[in-house]
């Protein structure tokens, strides 16, 4: 799982992580959000509130969760096949997952400096009522992932931080292939 305040690159992170790494799957999200002008339309199936609720009601959402006025859930199934499941998600949805999957991993991504995250995230075309609702937001959702994380990476550069994620995670399947021996 990645996690991390809303501006920080976490998308564009998880973006290049499937292109680079083709044993990982990136899950679609379902929002109740409207679309951004400066989104294309498919980083979210975006659904109407009934239909979000109708699917929670189907028992549809590995997990889902309402941050800031929306629902954000991630669909099941979640994989084809054998591949290692990425979710790019907030706090509380990854909370539901740590529960049920004690061996999920989870990434906190951090900006380079506070200064940088305000900047993307006017950048992104967001109204500046909706800035400042995020940027109130961040110190808690820093506060929780920091509790939650298994790793801290600084996107300062995507690729290198892409390559820093992709490190960490062949060294866990190296584990997973040959758990080390117990006494
Ligand atoms: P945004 O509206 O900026 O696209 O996303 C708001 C927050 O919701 C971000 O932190 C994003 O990672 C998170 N998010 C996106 N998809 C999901 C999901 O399926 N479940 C949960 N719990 N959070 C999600």
């Amino acid at each position: 799982m990645l996690i991390g305040p809303g501006g920080v690159g976490k998308g564009t992170l998880a973006q290049r992580l499937v292109e680079k790494d083709d044993r990982l799957w990136l899950s679609r999200s379902w929002t109740t959000r409207p679309k951004r002008a400066t989104e294309k339309g498919d980083e979210y199936v975006f659904v109407e509130r009934a239909t979000f609720e109708s699917a929670i009601d189907d028992d549809r959402f590995l997990e889902w969760a309402e941050f800031q006025g929306n629902l954000y859930g991630t669909p099941l199934p979640t994989s084809p096949s054998e591949a290692d499941v990425l979710l790019e998600i907030e706090v509380q949805g990854a909370e539901q997952v740590r529960r049920h999957n004690p061996d999920s991993v989870v990434f906190l991504i951090l900006p380079p400096s506070m200064d940088q995250l305000e900047q993307r995230l006017r950048g992104r075309g967001d109204s500046p009522e909706h800035v400042a609702q995020r940027l109130s937001s961040t110190p808690h959702e820093l506060a929780r992932g920091h509790e939650l994380a298994d790793y801290v990476v600084v996107n300062d550069e995507v690729e290198r931080a892409a390559d820093e994620i992709l490190s960490i995670l062949e060294e866990l399947r190296r584990h997973r292939r040959n758990p080390p021996e117990k006494d």
